[in-house]
C-alpha cells in the first residue's frame, strides 16, 4: 500500500536545493522549512499538492514514486484495473484515445476504465445535495484542498461535503462489478492522489495511484510505444459531462448548479492562493452570507496538476479536455448511460473527514516585533512586503521564523544590506591592512638599516676615540701660535663631529642606554625649544591640554627629539610662519605633535625620511639623521612615530604634521 498520510509524499533532495524560496511562495500550506539554507518538506503540515515540484527549477522536489508496487500488482497474476482520470487528453494531446487505451492494456491491465463515470456519479450526488434548503457545502474532488480543511480549518470539517471523489467512486464502481479482489489502479494528473484516505481504517478506494509521467516511464520501461498500441475502447461504463471535471467550474455544470452571480449562492476558487483565500474569507465570516456553495480546486483545474508532464499553457489544456468532453458527449448513447447510472444509483458515494489540526507556536505581537527589529526593520515603513522571502507580508514571514519555519536571513533586503555592510567592513580591513603591510615593510627596513648602522658605528667608535684622545693630547702640547695648531684644531673639531654622528647611529640603532625620570610635559617642551635657534620670521607656539602632566622618560633624548622635530619644522618654512608644538594625554600615552605650514615632503619620500643620511638639504646644511636619531629615540621608549604631510598646493594647504606617542608612564626597551 501507499504511503499514508503521516509520510511525506513530497520530499527534498537537498543537494539540489539552491534555495530561491519558491517553493516556500508556491505552498499554500507554508509546509517548508528553510533550515541550514536548505528547503525541507515538513510531512504533517504537506497537502501534498505538488505546486513546490512544479515550481522547483532545479528537480529538487520529488513526489513519492509508485511504479514498483503497480508493478507488483500486475505480477501477481490478480486482475488489475487501471482508471483514467479525465484529464487524459491534456497530458496525451498526440495519441488517439484507442491508442492510449490500448497502451495501458498492453501494461498487463485486465481493465481500463473511465473515472469520468465516476465524476458522473458525484455530480448527481452534489445536485441531491444542493437541494436540500438551507445547507451550505464546501465542495471539492481534490485531496490537497480536503487535507489543507483538515489541517489548517479543522473548524471547517463539517462543511465539507460528505461525497467521494470521483476516483473512489469509480473504484466502488468497479468493485460492485467486478468483486472485491479486484486490484484498482488510479492514473492522473495529481501527486496527492497517492495519499488520498491513507490514514489507518481509511478506505482509500483504489490500491495504487500513478500520475502520468510515471504511467509513460512504465512503457518506456517496457519498450511500448503507445502510438503502435493495438486501438482498443474503455470499458464500460462510459462517462457522460464527467469528462468536463478537471477544467475549473466544471464540476459546477456536471452537476447542472446554475451559477447565477446576482444570487451569490455559489463561488469557485481554484488556484493555490485563491482557494486559500476563500476558505479563510469563509472561516472569518467575509463571504456572502448567501454563499451555500464552495467549490474549490488546488490547481487553477486538475489539468494543470503537478502529476502532469504537458508543458502546455492553462487554456491550451483546458481547450484539449473540453474539445475531448464534446466529443464525448457527441458520441454518447444516452439510453445506455441513463441505464448504467440508474444502475448505479443506490451505490454508497459517502463518506467523513476528521479535523486532524496542525498546531503551531503562535507567535505573539512581541515575538514579530522583536524578530522584524533583528531583521533590520525599525519602523512599519521598514516593512517592504516585498514577498521575496516567499511570505507574502514580512510579519507572516517573522511568524514563520519564530515558529521555526522560515530563517530572517530570507529576507532580501536585509540580506542585501547586511552584505553592502560586509563589503563596507572588508573594504575598510583591506586599507588597514594594506596599510600595516606598508608600515612593516618600512620598519623592517629600518630595523636593517639600523643593523648596519650599529655595526659601522661600534667599529668606528675605537679608532674614532684614539683620534680624538691624541689629536686633543696633541693640542695641549702644541704652544699658541704654532703652524700646525690651526691643523690639529681642524682634526679635533671634525673627530668631534665624527663623534656625534657616530653617537646619532647608535641612537638610530637604539643601542644606547635609556635613563628614565620624571618630568612636566611643559619643562621638557619649554627646554627643546629654547635650544632651537628660528629664524626670525617663524613663530613657535606651545599648546598643552593637560597642563602639568607628568610623564617618565629619557630628559635629554627626548628634549632631542622635539628640539630635532622643531628645527625640521622651522627649516620648511624659508620664508617664516608658524611652528605648533601641541601635547595631550591620550589613554596611558603622552601624544606629542609638531605642525608647520611648510614645504611638506613629497609622496615619494615620505617613506625614507626615518633613513640615517636621507637629506633634502644641501651639503653643510642637512646630515639626514635628525629623523633617524628621533626614531631611534623614541622607539627606545616603545613609544611610536608617524608623519602626515602634504607637498602638493593642488592637493590643499602644504606641511607636515611628525606626531610622538610615548607611554607616560616609562618602560625600557629596545
Ligand atoms: P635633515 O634635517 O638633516 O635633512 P632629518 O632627518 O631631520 O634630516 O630630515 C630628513 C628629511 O626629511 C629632510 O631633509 C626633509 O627633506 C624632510 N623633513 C623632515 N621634517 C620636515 C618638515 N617638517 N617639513 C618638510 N620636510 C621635512
Ligand atoms: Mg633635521
Amino acid at each position: 500500500m501507499s504511503p499514508g498520510w503521516r509520510t511525506a509524499l513530497v520530499t527534498t533532495l537537498r543537494e539540489r536545493c539552491r534555495v530561491c524560496f519558491a517553493c516556500v511562495r508556491e505552498c499554500p500550506a507554508k509546509a517548508i522549512r528553510i533550515s541550514g539554507r536548505q528547503a525541507e518538506v515538513i510531512p504533517e503540515r504537506c497537502i501534498a499538492c505538488g505546486n513546490c515540484v512544479r515550481v522547483c527549477s532545479q528537480g529538487a522536489k520529488q513526489a513519492v514514486r509508485s511504479i514498483a508496487q503497480v508493478e507488483e500488482l500486475l505480477a501477481s497474476g490478480a486482475p488489475v484495473a487501471a482508471c483514467l482520470a479525465p484529464s487524459f487528453p491534456a497530458e496525451f494531446p498526440e495519441l488517439p484515445v484507442p491508442r492510449l487505451v490500448g497502451a495501458v492494456r498492453a501494461l498487463g491491465f485486465s481493465l481500463v476504465q473511465e473515472v469520468a463515470f465516476g465524476a458522473d456519479l458525484v455530480a448527481r450526488r452534489y445536485r441531491e445535495l444542493l437541494a436540500e434548503p438551507g445547507r451550505r457545502s464546501i465542495a471539492t474532488t481534490c485531496p490537497a484542498v480536503v487535507s489543507y480543511v483538515e489541517r489548517y480549518h479543522p473548524r471547517l470539517v463539517d462543511l465539507l461535503a460528505p461525497v467521494v471523489s470521483p476516483m473512489v467512486a469509480t473504484a466502488r464502481v468497479l468493485k460492485r462489478l467486478h468483486g472485491p479482489d479486484l486490484h484498482i489502479v488510479f492514473v492522473g494528473p495529481c501527486i496527492a492522489k497517492k495519499g488520498e484516505d491513507r490514514w489507518p481504517g481509511a478506505d482509500p478506494g483504489v490500491n495504487e495511484a500513478l500520475t502520468f509521467g510515471e504511467l509513460r516511464e512504465m512503457w518506456l520501461e517496457k519498450g511500448i510505444d503507445p502510438a503502435d498500441a493495438s486501438p482498443s475502447e474503455f470499458d464500460p461504463p462510459r462517462a457522460g459531462s464527467g469528462a468536463i471535471f478537471p477544467v475549473s467550474r466544471g464540476m459546477l455544470q456536471a452537476a447542472e448548479v446554475p451559477e447565477d452571480l446576482t444570487l451569490g449562492e455559489v463561488v469557485s476558487a481554484d488556484g493555490r492562493s485563491a482557494f486559500v483565500d476563500a476558505v479563510k474569507e469563509l472561516e472569518s465570516g467575509d463571504l456572502d452570507g448567501a454563499t451555500r456553495l464552495l467549490e474549490l480546486l488546488c490547481c487553477n483545474g486538475c489539468v494543470m496538476g503537478s502529476g502532469m508532464t504537458s508543458t502546455s499553457p492553462l487554456y491550451k489544456r483546458r481547450a484539449l479536455v473540453t474539445r475531448a468532453a464534446r466529443e464525448r458527449l457527441r458520441e454518447l448513447d444516452e439510453g445506455e448511460w441513463e441505464g448504467e447510472m440508474s444502475t448505479f444509483a443506490d451505490l454508497d458515494l459517502g463518506r467523513s473527514f476528521f479535523a486532524r489540526p496542525v498546531t503551531v507556536a503562535a507567535a505573539t505581537g512581541a515575538d514579530v516585533a522583536e524578530i522584524l527589529t533583528r531583521m533590520g526593520k525599525q519602523s512599519a515603513a521598514d516593512e517592504l512586503n516585498c514577498g521575496a522571502c516567499g511570505y507574502d507580508t514580512c510579519r507572516e514571514h517573522a511568524a514563520a521564523v519564530h515558529s521555526g519555519l522560515a530563517e530572517s536571513e530570507m529576507c532580501l533586503p536585509f540580506t542585501i544590506d547586511q552584505l553592502r555592510n560586509a563589503v563596507r567592513e572588508i573594504a575598510v580591513s583591506h586599507d588597514q591592512l594594506a596599510s600595516a603591510q606598508q608600515a612593516l615593510m618600512h620598519s623592517e627596513r629600518l630595523a636593517s638599516m639600523g643593523q648596519l648602522a650599529a655595526g659601522i658605528a661600534h667599529e668606528v667608535n675605537n679608532p674614532l676615540g684614539v683620534v680624538l684622545l691624541y689629536s686633543h693630547l696633541l693640542l695641549e702640547g702644541i704652544p699658541e701660535g704654532s703652524a700646525l695648531r690651526g691643523d690639529l684644531e681642524t682634526v679635533a673639531a671634525e673627530a668631534d663631529r665624527c663623534k656625534k654622528i657616530v653617537s646619532g647611529l647608535l641612537d638610530f640603532a637604539r643601542q644606547n642606554k635609556v635613563s628614565l625620570s620624571r618630568v612636566t610635559v611643559d619643562d621638557l617642551v619649554a627646554q627643546s625649544v629654547r635650544g632651537v635657534v628660528v629664524p626670525e620670521r617663524v613663530v613657535v607656539e606651545v599648546e598643552h591640554e593637560d597642563p602639568g602632566l607628568v610623564v617618565e622618560l629619557d630628559r635629554d633624548q627626548i628634549v632631542q627629539v622635539v628640539a630635532n622635530l622643531v628645527r625640521n619644522a622651522a627649516e620648511a618654512m624659508p620664508r617664516g610662519g608658524t611652528v605648533i608644538v601641541r601635547t595631550r594625554a591620550v589613554g596611558g600615552s603622552l601624544v606629542l605633535s609638531v605642525t608647520d605650514g611648510g614645504t611638506g615632503i613629497s609622496k615619494e619620500n615620505l617613506s625614507r625620511v626615518f633613513e640615517p643620511f636621507f637629506t633634502t638639504k644641501p651639503i653643510g646644511k642637512g646630515t639626514g639623521l635628525g629623523l633617524p636619531v628621533s626614531y631611534g629615540i623614541v622607539k627606545m621608549h616603545r613609544g611610536d612615530i608617524d608623519v602626515v604631510s602634504n607637498a602638493d598646493p593642488a592637493a590643499g594647504p602644504t606641511g607636515t604634521v611628525l606626531t610622538v606617542r610615548l607611554p607616560l608612564r616609562g618602560t625600557r626597551g629596545a
